[in-house]
C-alpha cells in the first residue's frame, strides 16, 4: 500500500526560512582581526533575500552559476543562503588555486557573476582577461576600485547593490533534486574534476551532521569552522548550522595559529573543525604560549590522516580530537570515529579513535580487492574503497553530459582511490591513497603509516613520505620533514627511532629537512611537490 505521508521537499530555500523563523538568535560571527562582527540567522534570512533579489535584476536566472571568490564570513553565509533559493547554483572558488586552474574552473562551470572579497580581489583582477564569460563582479568588503575588470564586466560593490532591496523573495518551487552549489575537487590527481550538489543531498548531509554520526551540531553549539567555505561548503557546516541553530565563528581570512587562538579565548567555541596542518600550527604554538583550550568539547578533524600523536597531544590540552574522512565527492562526511559501547578500557578506546571511523546510514560502502572482488571485513583484508548512497558523486560535471569514467566509477559506485581495510564491526582504516603507497623490492608501504610513526617522534614538527624511484628496489619512501631545531636534523638519529616500529626494509635513507612541508591548496601535504623536490635535490 502506499504512505500516506506527504512529499516535503528537502530544498535549501526551506532551510534558509526554517533557521530564520526558528532560530533568529543563532549568529555568525565573523573575526575582524580585532574582534567580532556579529550578525543574527534572521539577518543572513534577510540579506539572502536582498541578494536573490539583485540577482534577479542583475538578469540571473534559475540554473545560473554564480561564483564566489571569498573567505569565510558572514556576507559569504548569506550567499550561501540566497543563491541556490533562488534557484541558481553557487560556485564556491577555491582561493588557493593556481592560476591556470581558476581561469579553468571558471570557464568550466560557465559563471555569470563572481562574488570577491576585497583583499582578494587583486588575485581575481588577474583571472578576468581570461574568463569572457563572467558578466558581473561584486565586491565584499571593501570598494569597486579593488577589482581591475576588463571591458564587457560591470563592477559592483555588495552593500550598495543589495541596500534597498527588499528582505523577502518569493523563493520558487524547486525540484530537490536540482543542482544547488558546485565545488571542484582541489585537483590533487589531476585536473580539477566538478561535483555538483543537490538540495536534497545538502539537506540530508546536514542532518547527519547534527547526529552523533557527523558532528553532533545543535543549538547549544558555538562551532569554530575553520575549514574554508571552498573546501567541499567547509563540511557542510553553514548549511548544518541553518538547521542545528547552531552559532559559527567564521574567522575569513586570519587563518594562523595566532588568531584562531586569539578568537578562541574570546568566542569560546564548543566545537572546531579543520586540517590536521591547522591543529599541528595550533599545538606548537599552544606549546609555545599555553592557553585553556577546555571549551571546546571536540574537534574534527579531516581531510588528510590524523597522527595518533596528534591525538594524544590534545588529549593533553583536555581536548578530545574526533577524526574523519571524506572528500569533495562525498559532500564531505564519509565516515567518523565515535567508538562503540563498552570498549575495555582507554587502549582499546584509542585504536578505534585512530581510525577513519564508521559509515553513516544511507552510506554504503565496500573493499574491492585487486582481483576485482568485494573483500572481507575482518580488519586485515586491503581494497580499494568504494561508497555510494544520496550525498556521493555519481558523476562528474561537464557542460555536455556529466561523466561516469570508469577510473571513478564502478556499477555505480564511487571509487575513492583510497586504500582501506575494515574491521568486523564496520572501523574503516585508510591505508593510503592507492598513488602514494610505495612498492619497494615487491613489498607495499603504506606512506601515511610511516609519516604517523615519524612525527611521533617529538624532534619532529610535521614530516610527510612519498616514493621516489630507485635502481635497485623500483622505489623507496623519501622523507620531507621539519625538525624542532637544527640539532634535529640528524638523519642517524631519526633511523635509530624507528629501528623498533617498523621493519628494517621500510626505514628511509632519503631525508631532506625544511622550513616548511609543501601543502595544496587546501592544506594538505603537496605530494606532488614533495616528488619534485625530491627530483631537483641531492639525496644520498
Ligand atoms: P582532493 O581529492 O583534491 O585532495 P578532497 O579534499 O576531496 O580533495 O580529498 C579527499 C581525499 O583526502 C580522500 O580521498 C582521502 O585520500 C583524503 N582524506 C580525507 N580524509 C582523510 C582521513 N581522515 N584520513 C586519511 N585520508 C583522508
Amino acid at each position: 500500500i502506499q504512505s500516506t505521508m506527504q512529499h516535503g521537499a528537502l530544498t535549501i530555500s526551506s532551510l534558509v526560512e526554517y533557521s530564520r523563523r526558528i532560530f533568529p538568535e543563532a549568529r555568525i560571527r565573523t573575526w575582524t582581526g580585532e574582534g567580532f562582527r556579529d550578525v543574527s540567522f534572521s539577518d543572513i534570512g534577510d540579506t539572502g533575500a536582498k541578494i536573490a533579489n539583485a540577482l534577479a535584476k542583475l538578469g540571473i536566472e534559475r540554473g545560473d552559476r554564480v561564483a564566489t571568490f571569498m573567505w569565510n564570513n558572514n556576507e559569504h553565509q548569506a550567499i550561501y543562503a540566497g543563491v541556490p533559493s533562488m534557484g541558481a547554483v553557487l560556485h564556491t572558488l577555491n582561493l588557493r588555486l593556481s592560476p591556470e586552474q581558476a581561469v579553468f574552473i571558471i570557464n568550466h562551470a560557465d559563471d555569470k557573476v563572481i562574488f570577491v572579497d576585497a583583499t582578494v580581489a587583486p588575485m581575481l583582477s588577474q583571472y578576468l582577461p581570461g574568463t569572457p564569460n563572467v558578466q558581473h563582479v561584486i565586491v565584499v568588503n571593501g570598494p569597486v576600485d579593488a577589482i581591475d575588470a576588463p571591458e564587457g564586466i560591470t563592477v559592483h560593490q555588495f552593500d550598495e547593490l543589495i541596500a534597498d532591496e527588499a528582505t523577502t523573495y518569493a523563493w520558487p518551487e524547486i525540484d530537490e533534486n536540482d543542482a544547488a552549489v558546485m565545488c571542484y575537487t582541489s585537483g590533487t590527481t589531476g585536473d580539477p574534476k566538478g561535483v555538483v550538489y543537490s538540495h536534497r543531498s545538502i539537506y540530508l548531509h546536514s542532518l547527519i551532521v547534527t547526529t552523533t554520526m557527523g558532528m553532533r551540531l545543535s543549538s547549544t553549539d558555538t562551532m569554530l569552522a575553520i575549514v574554508p567555505m571552498f573546501h567541499v561548503m567547509s563540511w557542510g557546516l553553514p548549511y548544518a548550522a541553518m538547521m542545528a541553530g547552531a552559532t559559527l565563528i567564521m574567522p575569513d581570512r586570519f587563518l594562523q595559529p595566532e588568531p584562531l587562538l586569539t578568537m578562541m579565548a574570546e568566542g569560546r567555541p564548543t566545537l572546531a573543525a579543520a586540517v590536521p596542518t591547522i591543529w599541528q600550527g595550533v599545538s606548537a604554538l599552544l606549546d609555545a604560549k599555553p592557553q585553556d583550550i577546555t571549551h571546546l568539547r571536540e574537534v574534527v578533524v579531516g581531510g588528510a590522516a590524523v597522527p595518533p600523536a596528534m591525538i594524544k597531544k590534545f588529549d593533553g590540552y583536555g581536548v578530545r580530537i574526533t577524526h574523519a574522512w571524506g572528500m569533495t565527492e562525498t559532500s564531505p562526511l564519509g565516515s567518523v570515529a565515535r567508538p562503540p559501547m563498552g570498549v575495555a578500557d582507554e587502549e582499546a578506546e584509542f585504536a578505534y579513535r585512530v581510525t577513519q571511523g564508521r559509515f553513516p546510514s544511507p552510506v554504503a560502502a565496500r573493499i574491492i580487492g585487486d582481483d576485482g572482488q568485494e573483500q572481507p571485513w575482518d580488519g586485515e583484508a586491503v581494497g580499494e574503497l568504494e561508497v555510494s548512497g544520496p550525498w556521493i558523486t555519481g558523476s562528474y560535471y561537464q557542460p555536455d553530459g556529466n561523466v561516469t569514467d570508469e577510473s571513478k566509477f564502478h556499477d555505480g559506485w564511487l571509487r575513492t582511490g583510497d586504500v582501506a581495510t575494515v574491521t568486523p564491526d564496520g572501523f574503516m582504516t585508510i591505508v593510503d591513497r592507492a598513488k602514494d603507497m610505495i612498492k619497494t623490492g615487491g613489498e607495499w608501504i603504506s606512506s601515511v603509516e610511516l609519516e604517523n610513526i615519524i612525527a611521533s617522534n617529538p624532534a619532529v614538527v610535521e614530516a610527510t613520505v612519498v616514493g621516489v624511484p630507485d635502481k635497485k628496489w623500483d622505489e623507496r619512501p623519501f622523507v620531507l620533514a621539519v625538525v624542532r631545531s637544527d640539532d634535529d636534523a640528524d638523519i642517524d638519529a631519526h633511523k635509530k627511532y624507528l629501528e623498533d616500529q617498523v621493519p628494517r626494509w621500510q626505514i628511509p635513507e632519503r631525508w631532506s629537512f625544511v622550513t616548511e612541508v609543501p601543502k595544496t591548496s587546501v592544506g594538505k601535504f603537496d605530494k606532488k611537490r614533495v616528488r619534485k623536490h625530491y627530483a631537483e635535490g641531492d639525496y644520498t
